[in-house]
C-alpha cells in the first residue's frame, strides 16, 4: 500500500476552485411551504457574482444541466429508482412509495423530482471529477444530501449525491475523508461507508437526543474491522463558535491528519447558525468559516456539497463566505454590490458586510458545554486516536 501514491491519477493541489452552478436546479420547488428551497443556489451564485467572486484565472463556473445516467445505481436500489422516477412523472401515491419516504409532508413529491434529484449527483460527481482531475476545489451548492438511504428518502434528501460522489473520487483512487458540519447528523452516509476503513467519516453535529435523526452518537464509531473511522461529535444546544472550534482542533482536525486523506468531501450545511429556524445550536458564520479555513489550510483539495440551512439571507452569506475562501479571493469589507452599476436579484439579503456579530453562550450553559466536550475530546485521545494511529501506521 505505500506505494500507492505513485499509482494514482490524481492533480497535485493547485489554488483556486470552481463552482456547480444549475439554473435548472435552482429552479424546482418542493411546495411553497417546505423549509427547502432549491432557489438558494440562484441567490448564492448571484451574490458571489455581485460581489466580484468570480474573476482571477484560477476560479470559473461550471454549468451543470443534463442528467448523466447511470449514478443513482451505484448507491441506490432499482427498486427504489425505479419509484422516484414514477413519482416524477405523475405516478400515484401508494402505500409502496410511503414506505420509501416518498409523498410525506417532509420529501413531498413534486413534477421531475427524480430529475432534480438526479441531476444533483451529476452536479456533485462532476465537481469530484474537478478535484480530482485539476487539484481544485469544487463547490455543489445544491448538494450534500446526507439523509438519503440505499431504499428510502429522508429529511429533504431523495438521493444520497455524496456517497456517489466519495464513490467516483474512490474510484479514481483518491484517498477521502467526509466531514459534515451540518447541525443534522449525516446518517445516510455513515451508514453506506460503516464497514469501511478505507473511508474516514466525521460528523459534528447537534446530538440526537435533541434532534432528527436521533442517532449520531459517539459510540457510532465504525463496523469491525473499521474501527475508529466513524467519528461523531455530538454538541448539546446553545453550542456557540467557541466550543465548536474547540472541538473542530481537538478532535476534527487531529483526526484528519492521522487519516491523510488527499480529498475532503464537506456537507458544509449552514443550519448550525443560531438562526436557523429548525436547530437549537447557537453559532455564527464566524465560527463556521474559521473551521473551514482550518481545514483548506490543512487539505487543500475540497470538494464542499451544500447541505442544510433554512434561513435563506444566512445561507446566503455563509455559502459566499464558503465560496471565497475555497476559491483563495480576498472579501471586500462592507458594501461590494452592484457591480457596473447593474443590481442583481434580491438587494435585500445583502447587508453591510457578510459576517454576522459574535454570539457567545454564557453562564451555566456555558458551564455545560465546556464540560461535555471536554468529554467528548478526553474520549477521542483515550478511544479513538490509538485505534487511528495502529491502522496508520499498519495501513500505510
Ligand atoms: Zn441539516
Amino acid at each position: 500500500m505505500k506505494d500507492d501514491k505513485d499509482m494514482k491519477s490524481i492533480s497535485p493541489a493547485r489554488d483556486g476552485a470552481v463552482f456547480i452552478n444549475s439554473d435548472r436546479l435552482g429552479g424546482y420547488s418542493f411546495s411553497p411551504e417546505h423549509p427547502f428551497r432549491p432557489e438558494r443556489v440562484k441567490m448564492v451564485h448571484e451574490m458571489c457574482e455581485r460581489r466580484g467572486l468570480f474573476s482571477g484565472n484560477s476560479v470559473r463556473v461550471e454549468q451543470v444541466e443534463e442528467i448523466e445516467d447511470g449514478l443513482l445505481e451505484r448507491f441506490h436500489t432499482k427498486e427504489y429508482i425505479d419509484l422516484l422516477r414514477d413519482a416524477g412523472s405523475g405516478g400515484d401515491i401508494g402505500v409502496e412509495m410511503l414506505y420509501h419516504g416518498l409523498g410525506t409532508m417532509e420529501n413531498p413529491i413534486f413534477r421531475d423530482v427524480y430529475d432534480f434529484a438526479a441531476l444533483s449527483v451529476t452536479a456533485s460527481v462532476r465537481g469530484a471529477r474537478i478535484v480530482a482531475e485539476e487539484g481544485r476545489c469544487a463547490f455543489n451548492p445544491c448538494g450534500g444530501f446526507h439523509h438519503a438511504h440505499r431504499d428510502r428518502a429522508s429529511g429533504f434528501c431523495y438521493v444520497n449525491d455524496i456517497v456517489i460522489a466519495i464513490d467516483e473520487l474512490l474510484r479514481l483512487g483518491a484517498r477521502v475523508a467526509y466531514l459534515d458540519v451540518d447541525a443534522h447528523h449525516g446518517d445516510g452516509v455513515q451508514e453506506a461507508f460503516y464497514d469501511d476503513p478505507g473511508v474516514m467519516i466525521v460528523s459534528l453535529h447537534e446530538s440526537g437526543k435533541t434532534l432528527f435523526p436521533w442517532g449520531g452518537f459517539e459510540k457510532e464509531s465504525g463496523g469491525q474491522g473499521a474501527e475508529g473511522f466513524n467519528i461523531n461529535i455530538p454538541m448539546l444546544s446553545d453550542t456557540d463558535d467557541e466550543t465548536f472550534l474547540f472541538l473542530f482542533r481537538s478532535i476534527v482536525l487531529p483526526a484528519l491528519n492521522l487519516f491523510s486523506p488527499d480529498i475532503v468531501v464537506l456537507q458544509a450545511g449552514t443550519d448550525t447558525f443560531a438562526t436557523d429556524p429548525l436547530t437549537h445550536l447557537k453559532m455564527t458564520n464566524n465560527g463556521y468559516i474559521e473551521a473551514i479555513g482550518s481545514l483548506h489550510a490543512a487539505f487543500p483539495r475540497i470538494l464542499a456539497l451544500g447541505g442544510g440551512g433554512y434561513n435563506m439571507a444566512d445561507v446566503v452569506r455563509g455559502w459566499t463566505l464558503l465560496w471565497a475562501e475555497l476559491a483563495g479571493v480576498e472579501l471586500d469589507s462592507g458594501y461590494g454590490g452592484a457591480l457596473g452599476g447593474v443590481l442583481l436579484g434580491d438587494a435585500s439579503i445583502d447587508g453591510s458586510d457578510l459576517r454576522d456579530m459574535q454570539l457567545y453562550t454564557t453562564g451555566p450553559a456555558k458551564e455545560a458545554l465546556r464540560k461535555h466536550s471536554e468529554s467528548l475530546v478526553a474520549r477521542f485521545e483515550k478511544e479513538i486516536k490509538p485505534l487511528l494511529r495502529k491502522s496508520g501506521s499498519a495501513g500505510r
